[in-house]
């Protein structure tokens, strides 16, 4: 194949890609998440055709949001904000942590597959914060992802006394993670500096199924 030809072939493959796959903006992507959610709350839920996703989805996809989720069972993301295959790229970690791999998956999503909105989803009574909060033996493992939390709880502490301290580092945690993102990826550093990128903080409360959007 020509250069000329192979440079004609690529930008078809590239136009009919975004004709496939239209990317979402960050502020429409919450919009999105934000409407899943209250048909979640409400048990209005939309109808979906999973086998009909499956075959459509089988040759690509573009998820218009990224979450990274905490592991916990109560908080599956596709349920609380009413989504189908192919919406959403989600990292789930105990204490939604911003690690090393979160960080290379969420810059893969956004790189590669054109997620404009990353949300950091925690959630109210997280054991991995309260872990963090009351201290004790734990494995070395989950000591690893422990220190990934302990500025938030750190922090928390210096406030001085609160009425709920967990409650109080979920909504810190969020804030750290959303922090570290950004001075541990020059891609969505940038990203986000130029517009095409929006990270924000969200909280789960496992009493209503809310989730309270922050920072944005
Ligand atoms: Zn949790």
């Amino acid at each position: 194949m020509t250069k000329s030809r192979f440079k004609l072939v690529l930008f078809l493959i590239i136009v009919s890609s975004s004709y496939l796959f239209p990317q979402v903006s960050p502020d429409e992507a919450l919009k999105f998440l934000q409407s899943g959610n209250s048909r979640f709350v409400s048990g209005k839920l939309d109808k979906k055709d999973l086998r009909g996703e499956v075959k459509n989805l089988q040759n690509g996809q573009s998820p218009y949001a990224v979450i990274l989720a905490c592991s916990d069972s109560r908080v599956p993301p596709e349920l609380v904000f009413d989504e189908s295959l192919g919406k959403l790229f989600i990292i789930r970690l105990a204490g939604n942590v911003a690690t090393p791999e979160a960080i290379g998956s969420i810059e893969y999503a956004v790189d590669h597959l054109g997620s404009q909105l990353i949300v950091v989803l925690g959630h109210s009574k997280c054991g991995a914060i309260s872990a963090a909060v009351n201290g004790g033996e734990v494995t070395p493992n989950i000591e690893k992802l422990l220190h990934y939390i302990a500025p938030a709880v750190k922090e928390a502490k210096s406030i001085g006394e609160v009425p709920d301290l967990v409650k109080v580092c979920v909504d810190m945690n969020v804030k750290l993670q959303i922090k570290n993102l950004f001075a541990h990826s020059q891609l969505l550093e940038e990203k986000a500096a130029s517009g095409s990128l929006k990270i924000v903080g969200g909280v789960y409360e496992l009493s209503t199924g809310q989730v309270k959007i922050s920072g944005h």
